[in-house]
């Protein structure tokens, strides 16, 4: 059906790469391109299927993308890389006729600051292409908002308040590792929460605000009130909203880690002098640190992500929870990698699914809550997603 570019060989590239070509009859053609090719090979490798291509890129060059778009000729790029590269893949894809795919919204290097904006601003230019763009389809963001989009489909007339709770549970052994992208994910956490209520973002210092909520199937959890991309665009789609807010479950250790790193001048994103080079020290952060791919082997426990709506449906409040569990070393038996890239890179390969049946496909800009969430959530209960819910019961918040 499908020729599919996959760029980054990560975490998230190495799950979206093995969940593509278990859906032959979807992708027919696979190439997977980073800036270290023997990543990829070795990717290829693992998957054991010798019809997968590989490629060397730097995704923040435009050029060398164009070319790469050239000759492969993807009908969609699936951008597993990192935030920095999107406004550079979304420039090639426009160049050379392609569409677009990622997990994460567009971030300065030097600014840890994410909004849509930057990415927003292409959707003339991909309408009059005939292209599609689809943002945020990993996790959260991604399923956040598709499970919002079926509870407004299914359950609600009006979304009132929107809490979405992402809870991980699991134990990897190490004193201190990211689950992703360390640079990006420290990045994430030490900036200020922010939470929209009554048409107005409300401001936090980093983790100041946090409760235990219980998760099914783990029990109570210390959740803190994070700002995270999703509620940007979620309350602008659904505009009955009165209130949305991210939480997300950190241990003691973990913050007594974090704040060291942070303390001793570690998660400075400027750049310092070091024997006569410039280094930053929280990419030479990275270097040190566990590498995120290398968790999986002794992952146990779960993740637990989803929605928690408060709203109206034929004039009375009703209340839902839609949510899934993903167990670390049953993600790990699969593809090699921990739950979190797989949470993230099994909603990325099926939003390339849904675009490459048809079934959302329009020109132009969007974020996921704008399709139709039914298709996509009956291939996450096939594709090792499934979900749960919970109607009328009592929501903690
Ligand atoms: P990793 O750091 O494991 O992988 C990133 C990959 O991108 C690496 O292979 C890296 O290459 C490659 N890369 C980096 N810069 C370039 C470049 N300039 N040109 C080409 N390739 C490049 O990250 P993850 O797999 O953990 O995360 C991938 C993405 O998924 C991130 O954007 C992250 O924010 C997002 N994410 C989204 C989530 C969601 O639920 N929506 C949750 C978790 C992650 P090299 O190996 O050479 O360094």
């Amino acid at each position: 059906m499908g020729k599919v570019l996959i760029i980054g060989a990560g975490g998230v590239g190495t799950v979206v790469a093995h969940k593509v070509a278990q859906n032959p009859d979807v992708f027919t053609e696979i190439m997977i391109a980073s800036r270290t090719k023997s990543k990829c090979d070795a990717v290829a490798k693992a998957i054991g299927n010798p019809n997968i291509k590989t490629a060397r890129v730097d995704a923040d060059s435009v050029d060398e993308l164009v070319a790469l778009f050239n000759s492969f000729k993807p009908e969609i790029v699936i951008n597993v890389a990192l935030p920095y590269q999107d406004l550079t893949i979304m420039e090639a894809c426009l160049k050379s006729g392609v569409n677009y795919l990622d997990t994460a919204n567009y971030e300065p290097k030097d600014v840890a600051h994410f909004e849509y904006s930057w990415q927003w601003a292409y959707k003339k230019r991909f309408e009059d292409a005939g292209l599609t763009a689809i943002l945020g389809c990993g996790f959260d963001p991604g399923v956040s908002g598709i499970y919002t989009a079926y509870a407004a489909k299914h359950h609600f007339d009006e979304i009132q308040y929107l809490d979405i709770v992402d809870c991980n549970a699991g134990n990897h052994h190490k004193a201190f590792a990211t689950n992703f992208n360390p640079e990006i994910n420290i990045r994430e956490i030490t900036q200020n929460g922010r939470y929209y209520e009554n048409g107005e973002w409300v401001t936090t210092r980093p983790l100041e605000i946090h409760k235990a909520l219980t998760y099914p199937n783990i029990g109570p959890r210390d959740s803190y009130l994070l700002y995270h991309e999703e509620l940007e665009s979620l309350v602008k789609n659904f505009p009955t909203i009165k209130r949305a807010r991210f939480w997300m479950t950190f241990g003691q250790e973990y913050l007594t880690h974090l704040r060291v790193i942070q303390n001793i001048g570690m998660a400075r994103i400027d750049e310092v002098e070091y024997n006569g080079m410039k280094i930053v020290p929280l990419q030479f952060l990275k270097a040190v640190l566990p590498n995120p791919q290398d968790l999986g082997e002794n992952y146990e426990g779960e993740t637990s992500i989803g929605c928690r709506i408060r709203g109206l449906k034929d004039g009375k409040e009703h209340t839902y929870y839609i949510y899934n569990n993903c167990s670390h070393q049953e993600a790990y038996k699969e593809t090699g990698m921990q739950g979190v890239s797989y949470t993230t890179g099994v909603p990325a390969m099926i939003g390339a699914m849904m675009f490459l049946k048809g079934l959302w496909k329009k020109p132009g800009v969007w974020n996921v809550e704008e399709f139709d969430p039914d298709p996509f959530m009956e291939q996450l209960n096939k594709q090792g997603l499934p979900w749960h819910e919970v109607v009328d019961g009592d929501l903690e918040i």
